[in-house]
């Protein structure tokens, strides 16, 4: 827990888009206190600025991003990814000399090639993706500990300060998270398969069984098992973002697709030719890397 006078990462810390990940941050800096001295939420919509100060998790919470980032030690922009460069265009003229601007945006390539017009040398950027979520969003969504063990990936770029890419380390280290550097092309990557097609797949499976007509479809809703359940949870996610995010990382989400559904041709052949072999490696396959997840506690 907090500590009375916690040193912290940054004097004024404002939070772009309060949302689900926005409001977890400020969650996790109002509890424990060791992430910035004031905390400031930005959102366009005013019933959202009242709600994050209902909730207590920001000293102030207003509409006016440029007047707010003026303040601003550090912005951090919380936003779709599809908004990241509109938001950026906006505000980053008016931060502070020295200030550090970061996002959180879940592809990397698209966000920072969005935001680089409106790059300052005397405003270093440091890009990161903490990978945690639900299928929640809006203010009430955050969680204090929803980066717990979970990875928070960074994808300084050559103009990323050293000193800058410390703080938001250390940031993300105080929020839980455990920390990996990469390039933002191998981020987009690994997480079209380790995020982006499990969630195409979810909204189509839940669309396949919404097009079975009539009694099928209500059997479907009614007996649905814990497969299918699983589906429906992720499936359940934001609309908006999760069209930002197919289409900004369409060439290496529809790779991972191609290579997936060649896959799936696989099981299909072993299925009509009964090869049993095949069909027990790939089950067995699969139990592997559950089991490796609950062992790296990602499960
Ligand atoms: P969220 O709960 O829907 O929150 C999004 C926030 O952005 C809201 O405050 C929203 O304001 C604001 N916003 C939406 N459109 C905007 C626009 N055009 N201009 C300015 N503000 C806008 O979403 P989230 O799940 O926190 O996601 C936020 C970011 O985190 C996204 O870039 C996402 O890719 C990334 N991310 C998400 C997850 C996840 O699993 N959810 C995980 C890691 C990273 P209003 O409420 O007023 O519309």
């Amino acid at each position: 827990m907090a500590d009375a006078h916690p040193p912290v990462v940054f004097d004024t810390l404002v939070v772009v888009g309060p949302g689900l990940i926005g409001s977890s941050v400020l969650r996790r800096a109002k509890t424990y206190g060791n992430l910035a001295r004031r905390l400031i939420a930005v959102d366009n919509n005013p019933d959202v600025c009242a709600r994050v100060l209902e909730l207590g998790i920001a000293d102030e919470a207003t509409t006016n991003g440029v007047a707010a980032v003026a303040q601003a030690d550090c912005v951090m922009l919380c936003v779709p990814v599809g908004a990241m460069g509109a938001v950026a265009a906006q505000l980053v003229p008016a931060m502070k000399p020295g200030a550090v601007l970061t996002d959180v945006g879940s592809t990397k390539v698209s966000v920072t090639e969005a935001i680089a017009p409106s790059l300052r040398a005397d405003v270093p950027y440091v890009p990161a993706h903490p990978m945690a979520g639900t299928e929640f969003s809006g203010p009430d969504a955050g969680l204090v500990d929803l980066f717990e063990n979970r990875w928070c990936l960074l994808t300084p770029l050559e103009a990323t300060t050293a000193e800058a890419l410390q703080q938001i380390r250390t940031l993300w280290t105080r929020c839980g998270a455990r920390l990996r550097e990469m390039t933002p092309a191998h981020h987009d990557r690994v997480c079209a398969i380790v995020s982006h097609l499990p969630h195409l797949l979810a909204f189509t499976i839940c669309g396949t069984a919404d097009d079975l007509a009539g009694e099928t479809r209500s059997e479907v809703l009614d007996l649905a098992a814990s497969g299918f359940r699983d589906f429906t949870r992720i499936a359940a996610s934001d609309p908006i973002m999760w069209r930002d995010i197919f289409l900004a990382n369409r060439e290496a989400l529809l790779e991972m697709l191609g290579r997936f559904m060649e896959d799936a041709q696989a099981m299909a052949r072993a299925i009509r030719w009964g090869d049993a072999d095949y069909i027990v490696n790939k089950i067995e396959r699969g139990r592997e890397i559950r089991k490796s997840l609950i062992e790296n506690r990602q499960a």
